[in-house]
């Protein structure tokens, strides 16, 4: 797929506004605690007996703090806090497993952090073998985890092989001497190339670098060199995040002197060559941040249309529910999600007193599915077909949201969709750089959410 990145330079500045990222709709925000363990409990009920699911795991622990970080973690060192981790979420996977009917198997599943691999190697096994002994994995599952170089031995990977791990995902962010230290995440080349090195003889299918563009300190230069030696290193798939600054969210970046973070021009001048370095070395442009590999799953999902967006990002299984355990893990059932308690300690006493510690969810109304099917269409397929959505929901879908369509007219005159004689809404190849924003037309929470004073989301760019 071509981009015209010099067009698209000058139309950036323009739809760079504070939006969701879709990886659910409605999104977080407009969840409930009145969704709590009971409706949470009767939506796992309903999941068909025997149903294919994904499953994610939150694993919360990291040794240091990365100043840039707004993921939900505990900064310790105590070897005692991951002993009761385990034990809690054992119970966690039991109370969830008796919930299902039939016998469930796993397509997917995910570990995330936090760092998964703050777990020793053996801890490791034992939090592997409670989950696949509740819900066996498939043959063919992708089984997937995040990885901190800095503390990941061979001992770990010799561990996540045998389990059957065959997808890895690298923190590597920017290989900077200056900026890392700004960032205090020091992590040189060479510990992450032995890590990829180790990967591939292992047999890993798939590896991923998650890069940040925007930290303190970066320049095109600087950057560039970091692609260098990424592109060297060969990931299959890179996932090229913007450093978001939500310092309500993540009080130790307000450590970082707004001097020292490219400006917004600079910014997004780092995040084009980037993304036009990915494309020349024969990256796929899967969507919004997201590149893989002409041959990688993700491409093919997308050229087959099979791609699907869920709280991992972007995935090939499509439409499997989705179950998660840990702290803040979220669930995507049927028609509704859940997230559990987000500090470790409100967690362990949810599930040690009911099993369960939901802490928020949200039940889809008729309107909530045909939305989400909407969002999801343009997120993930770039198109949204008039005659798949009336069949589908039963009214033509021009005339169900002719509001939302004309709000996308700006987009349509700067090239990023079209609008075809059907009434079929289409994202072009420029357009899937800005994919966010055409999805927000669609959200029917967002006025609202928009109009408090403390911000919900970080920048589209
Ligand atoms: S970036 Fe990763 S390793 Fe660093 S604090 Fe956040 S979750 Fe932990």
């Amino acid at each position: 797929m071509e981009l015209d990145l010099d067009h698209l330079e000058k139309l950036i500045p323009r739809y760079d506004v504070a939006g969701p990222r879709y990886t659910s709709y409605p999104t977080a925000p407009v969840w409930k605690e009145d969704f709590g363990d009971e409706a949470y409990g009767r939506a796992l009920e309903q999941v068909a007996p025997g149903a294919d699911l994904s499953l994610y795991v939150h694993v919360p622990f990291c040794e240091s703090l990365c100043h840039y970080c707004a993921c939900n973690k505990v900064i310790t060192r105590k070897a005692e806090l991951p002993v009761r981790y385990l034990e809690v979420i054992a119970r966690e996977i039991e109370a969830t497993r008796q919930r299902l009917r039939g016998d469930p198997r796993a397509v997917e599943l995910h570990w995330g952090g936090g760092t998964p691999t703050h777990l020793t190697p053996e801890q490791i096994r034992t939090l592997f073998d409670a989950i696949t002994s509740a819900i066996p994995l498939h043959d063919d599952a992708e089984v997937s985890i995040e990885v901190d170089p800095r503390v990941t031995t061979v001992d770990h990977m010799d561990v996540l092989a045998e389990c059957g791990f065959n997808r890895i995902s690298l923190g590597v962010q920017d290989f900077d001497a200056r900026v890392q230290e700004s960032v205090h995440r020091v992590q040189p080349v060479d510990q992450v190339e032995k890590l990829v090195v180790n990967s591939r003889e292992r047999g890993f299918r798939s590896i991923n670098f998650d890069l940040i563009y925007g930290l303190p300190y970066q320049t095109e230069d600087s950057f560039s060199r970091t692609l260098d030696t990424v592109l060297d290193l060969a990931p299959d798939r890179i996932a090229l995040y913007s450093y978001a600054h939500v310092t309500w969210v993540a009080k130790q970046q307000r450590s970082f002197e707004r001097s020292d973070l490219p400006e917004p021009a600079r910014k997004l001048r780092i995040m084009l060559m980037a993304i036009r370095r990915f494309l020349e070395a024969g990256y796929v442009y899967i969507g919004m941040d997201h590149f893989a590999r002409p041959e990688d799953d993700l491409s093919r999902a997308l050229a087959d249309g099979r791609l699907y967006r869920n709280f991992m990002g972007y995935t090939i299984r499509a439409g499997g529910e989705l179950v998660g355990f840990g702290p803040s893990a979220i669930s995507e059932l049927e028609d509704s999600y859940a997230q559990s308690q987000r500090g470790l300690g409100e967690w362990e006493q949810a599930v040690e007193e009911r099993g369960l510690a939901t802490l928020r969810g949200h039940r889809l109304s008729a309107d909530d599915l045909a939305r989400r099917w909407v969002i999801q269409s343009i997120m993930c397929q770039g198109v949204v077909e008039a005659s798949v959505y009336e069949a589908r929901f039963g009214e033509p879908f021009a005339k169900r949201y002719a509001k939302e369509i004309q709000r996308l007219a700006p987009m349509a005159e700067d090239g990023l969709i079209v609008v075809e004689a059907d009434g079929s809404l289409r994202v072009t190849s420029d357009g899937r750089l800005l994919v966010r924003n055409a999805a927000m037309a669609f959200d029917a929470y967002l006025e609202q959410q928009t109009r408090g004073d403390k911000p919900l989301f970080s920048k589209t760019v």
